[in-house]
């Protein structure tokens, strides 16, 4: 087996190294203690092709594949949670769910307009009462002539308050089981009855814009339909699953930029005459979130290779998360430990990642959601 990424991966790898290392280390500090997204950012992405990494160059994106998205997210997030997120959430969830059942005129509206950063996607499924249930949303969509109705609350939404559109998921059928009444709509900014009622504050992850989003009397023509009526979530189990490779390479590369800083700062912190680098019990720590997290790397792109070969991934997917946030958890919490009191103050970057490394545990499907997944397939062999 070749371990090694293909060239145009260790190329985009370097580029977004290096993009993160001068556009974003100076700054996130200061977008985190202010919770602002900062906009300016957004064209600088798209010129890197970080809005549209899986979209196809036809629609203006970059084409490529999973794994490429996946090594685009990991990069972020070794510099910063936020930026991964929005990267993360923007690509698969919002112009993924685009990419995968939009009519070729929904591809040519959005698609363009998304990977030039001109419009944010928001994707949104979650609601006040219902998360890992989500199939329990109360949100529905009315079919009234050529239209649709929309009426809900949505909370938690991903770039909920600065999207250009959003992908949303309501209930259209209450005379069969949930799963098989629920379909997707897009929804521009600006359309009567659709706003951002809420801005949240986060523990971690805090630039990226998190929001209740409202719908009342939201109405939309069929052609904003996306994907068949009654089908959508199924449809979402799906995006789910690319997603959550998305979010273990996040916590991948949350954790990998935390043991970078634990090293240097075990290098150069000295304690009873010597660098503590040189104690057993910190060179445990080192050596065992540098193995977790390698493991977690090979797990994500198992689930990777098999999306792009158009093989199902859902349990590998769910795998690659699980391990991947968790190994990446305790590895931020060891990296802090390493640090001592200053690991503890907002003057050393490392405290950032442990805040930001959390959600990673709980977005698309917490990890005791993932563990239902996996046992799923499990006992259905
Ligand atoms: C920063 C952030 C960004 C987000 N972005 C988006 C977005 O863009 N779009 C979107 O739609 N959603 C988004 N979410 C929502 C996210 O996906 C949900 O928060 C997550 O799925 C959990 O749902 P919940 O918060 O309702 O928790 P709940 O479902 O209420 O779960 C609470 C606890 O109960 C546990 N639990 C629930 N059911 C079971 C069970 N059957 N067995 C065992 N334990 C169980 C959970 O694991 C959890 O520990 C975001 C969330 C955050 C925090």
């Amino acid at each position: 087996m070749n371990f090694d990424l293909p060239e145009s991966h260790r190329i985009l790898r370097q580029a977004v190294r290096e993009f993160c290392e001068k556009e974003v280390r100076p700054y996130a500090r200061e977008w985190d203690a202010e919770e602002r997204f900062p906009m300016e950012l957004v064209p600088k992405l798209a010129e890197l092709g970080l809005l549209g990494i899986r979209i196809p160059e036809a629609y203006g994106g970059a084409g490529m594949d999973t794994l490429a998205y996946a090594v685009a997210v990991e990069e972020c997030a070794r510099v910063d949670g936020s930026l991964a997120l929005t990267v993360a959430s923007h690509n698969g969830l919002g112009t993924g769910h685009l990419l995968a059942f939009g009519t070729e005129a929904q591809k040519q509206r959005y698609l363009p307009k998304a990977a030039s950063g001109e419009w944010l996607a928001a994707w949104a499924l979650t609601e006040p009462g219902s998360g890992s249930d989500s199939a329990g949303m109360l949100t529905t969509a009315v079919r009234d002539g050529d239209s649709w109705v929309i009426d809900g609350t949505k909370m938690f939404i991903t770039q909920g308050g600065v999207g250009g559109f959003c992908v949303v998921l309501a209930r259209t059928n209450r005379s069969v089981p949930a799963q098989r009444g629920i379909t997707a709509f897009i929804v521009d900014a600006g359309t009567p009855g659709f706003r951002a009622s809420r801005k949240l504050e986060k523990y971690g992850c805090r630039w990226s814009d998190t929001a209740e989003l409202t719908f009342e009397g939201v109405r939309v023509p069929d052609s904003q339909r996306l994907g068949a009526v009654d089908h959508g979530f199924y449809d979402t189990m799906s995006i789910l699953d690319r997603g959550r490779v998305s979010i273990g390479a996040m916590a991948l590369g949350l954790g990998r930029g935390a043991l970078e800083l634990a090293i240097r700062y075990a290098k150069d912190r000295r304690a009873f005459d010597r660098p503590i680098a040189d104690f057993q019990a910190i060179q445990w720590k080192l050596a065992d979130a540098a193995t977790q997290l390698d493991a977690a790397d090979l797990l994500i792109r198992r689930a990777a290779w098999l999306a792009d070969r158009g093989e199902p991934y859902s349990r590998e997917a769910s795998m690659a998360k699980l391990l991947a946030s968790e190994a990446a958890t305790r590895a931020c919490n060891d990296a802090v430990q390493i640090h001592g009191g200053y690991g503890y103050t907002r003057e050393f970057e490392v405290e950032r990642h442990l805040r930001d490394v959390k959600l990673c545990e709980i977005g698309e499907g917490t990890s005791e959601v993932q563990r239902m997944v996996i046992a799923k397939h499990l006992l259905r062999a």
